[in-house]
Formats: C-alpha cells, structure tokens, sequence
C-alpha cells in the first residue's frame, strides 16, 4: 500500500522495542503544536490498546485548540509536575522522543532525562537528530509530519489493527496542522492514501478541522488584524515581509500562549510574497522569538540557522534573538538583504 521507509532491521528493533516494554513516557517539545500532541497521544492509545502503561508528559502548556483530542485531559505538564514527572521518567522501561529531534527541544525537562534508566526512541522528522541522544532513532524529515512518520511505522508492524479511531483523529490533526491542513509539504501522494486509511477508521475529518482551526478567541482574532493592519513591513521588490510584536501589544489582546501562531502564514498570501518574518516577543523569557515561512526554494532553516539562532524545516523555521525589538528588526532586514539575490531571481530584468 505504501513504500517502506523502515528497513526491516529497523522495524525488528522498533518491533521488540514495544513488545518489551510496559512502562513508556511519550514525551514531545516545548510549546508543543498539533504534531507533537497528536503523535503523543496516538502512540499512547495504541500502546495502552496493546496492554502498556503509556503516559504523555509534555514540557509545558500546549494550546487549548488541541484539547478536544481524547486524552488530552490527561496529559501531565512537567514545568507544573515535577516530582510526578521525575518519578515517572525514572520508571519508565522505554521513554519515546516524538516530533523533536535533540535534548535542548524539552529545555528544562531535560533534568528529570538524566535519570532515565529505559531505552529512549526518537520519532521524527526534524533534520539533524543528535547523534547518541537515543537508543533507535526513527528520523525521516522528508515526512510531512511526526505523525505520518508514526503511521507508516505501524504500517511497517503490520499492526493497524490497534490503532483505533481515537489515534486514528489523533495522527490527522497532526498531519493538518503540520501541512497548513495539506498546503504545504503535502506533495508526497502517500499522504492521502493514509487520510483515506484514517477515514476507514471512522475519523470526521471536517470536523477535526473545524474543532483545530475554528477555535479563535476575540483577542487572537483581533490580534491578527493588528499585527496585519499596524505591524507588517511589506518589501515588494524583496518579496519578503517582517511583522513583529512586543509583549505590551500582546497584553493589549489578552495573549494567552498559541495566540499568535500561524499569523507568520500571512503575509505569503500577498502576490508575489516568497519569505515571511515574525518576531515576537516571548512573554516568559528576555528574548524575540523568530518564525520564519518561505516558498519554493528559499532555504527558511538556513537563514534561521545563520540569523537567528535555530533552525528548522527548509519553508518552516524558527531561532531566537537577545536584543531589543528594534535591533531584531534590523537583523532581519540585513537576513532578508542578504538574500536579495535569490529573493529576486525571477524578477525580470529591466529593459536597457
Ligand atoms: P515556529 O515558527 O512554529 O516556532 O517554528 C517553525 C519550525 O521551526 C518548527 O518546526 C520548529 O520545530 C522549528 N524550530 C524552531 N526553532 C528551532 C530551533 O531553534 N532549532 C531547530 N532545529 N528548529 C527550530
Ligand atoms: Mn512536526
């Protein structure tokens, strides 16, 4: 049905891995995203149906238009349950890394990591998985998604059997929301054989959709609006964007974390767009936070990684400044400047 992308040595491992353990952590990046949460919490109900104990813990808080998925009542938040968190990791016979791809992705849960007696398996599709970080790493970065990843694996266990209907809603809302709901890195035509698979399972993908997306608050809503009316620097002859925001202007909209993801998407639905920048500034720590979305060619992870800081998928990036606001927006109209010549490459040229 779908081309493996296991080796079958591979899939021994992750085979046994399973079968041995009883005890399994599930944990995923800090501000985890609809990929993180969902492949957490698929994996659990496919563990749990196959007689394991599994527990998500998640570094911190995850937005609340992810709750609606089953079992999101239950997942522990560490930087609000250490000790609970601590133990169970401590306990844990298998500790499963999914959607992030090295220990400074969990920053301060990587403490209660250093007890970890169990094996450790990352699941992944973030380039460059670190080196020794774990026991069998899983990376595929030409997935769409964790989840995708996660669903071709128990494809490759010959085992979609135990993934029920509630995994099934699980892995499609990672899927969506790491593709823009299947407009970007979405190319691959297996991905829809797989939502066709999910559908056999019972999923409401329509309203998956609407519980992820149709989920505004008036304050993010209106921030949006803000950010695209008063904050949006727009260069045409670059076909790039910056907008930015400080933390008074996020208070004026009541932020609650999440507010402001996705609005970096934005600006690309103007003509001619090919790169955008966000910067916010965190609510929580003294720094800007950097998103960065691009079109086609244009290598958003390198500019994160050479401006910024970070690093990422090759459209969809991020990284970090400590400077003020106003010296963050001149980093990222010399970042935009410096890639003046491939920004502009298709421009025509000028007639003599
Ligand atoms: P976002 O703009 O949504 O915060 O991040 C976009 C993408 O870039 C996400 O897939 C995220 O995992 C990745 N990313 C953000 N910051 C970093 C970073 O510092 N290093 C790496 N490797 N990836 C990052
Ligand atoms: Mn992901």
């Amino acid at each position: 049905m779908l081309k493996p992308i296991v080796s079958p040595a591979e899939t021994a491992q992750l085979k046994k891995m399973f079968s041995e353990a009883r005890q399994v952590v599930l944990t995923c990046h800090t501000s985890p995203d609809g990929d993180a949460i969902g492949s957490c919490l698929a994996l659990q109900e496919y563990l749990v149906r196959r007689g394991k104990q599994a527990t998500v813990i998640v570094p911190n808080y995850f937005p609340d238009f992810l709750r609606w998925m089953n079992g999101a009542d239950r997942i522990i938040q560490y930087n609000r349950n250490y000790t609970r968190s601590k133990t169970l990791i401590a306990q844990a016979d298998l500790v499963v890394c999914l959607d992030y791809n090295e220990p400074a992705r969990i920053d301060d849960m990587q403490t209660p990591f250093r007890f970890i007696k169990g094996r450790k398996l990352m699941i992944d599709h973030h380039e460059n998985p670190a080196a020794g970080f774990c026991d069998l790493t899983l990376s595929r970065p030409e997935m769409s998604s964790t989840c995708e990843l996660l669903f071709r694996l128990f494809v490759a266990l010959d085992d979609l059997q135990n993934v029920n209907r509630h995994a099934a809603e699980d892995l499609y809302a990672g899927m969506c929301t790491d593709t823009g709901r299947f407009t970007y890195n979405s190319n691959n035509p297996e991905i829809f054989i797989i939502i066709a698979e999910l559908m056999k399972k019972g999923i409401d993908k329509d309203r998956i959709i609407r519980n992820i997306y149709n989920q505004n608050t008036e304050g993010r809503y209106r921030l949006m609006g803000y950010i695209l009316y008063e904050k949006l620097i727009v260069m045409h002859d670059l076909h790039a964007s910056i907008s930015s925001v400080t933390k008074d202007e996020l208070q004026r909209f009541h932020y609650l974390k999440g507010d402001a993801e996705g609005i970096v998407n934005m600006p690309l639905e103007i003509r001619g767009q090919k790169l955008s920048i966000m910067l916010r500034e965190d609510t929580e720590k003294p720094q800007i936070c950097v998103s960065i979305r691009s079109y086609d060619d244009f290598p958003a992870n390198e500019m994160a990684t050479r401006f910024f800081n970070g690093g990422g998928h090759f459209n969809a990036a991020g990284g970090r400044l400590f400077c003020t606001m106003d010296e963050a927006l001149e980093i990222a109209k010399q970042a935009v400047e410096a890639y003046r010549p491939l920004l502009c490459k298709d421009d025509p040229t000028p007639a003599e």
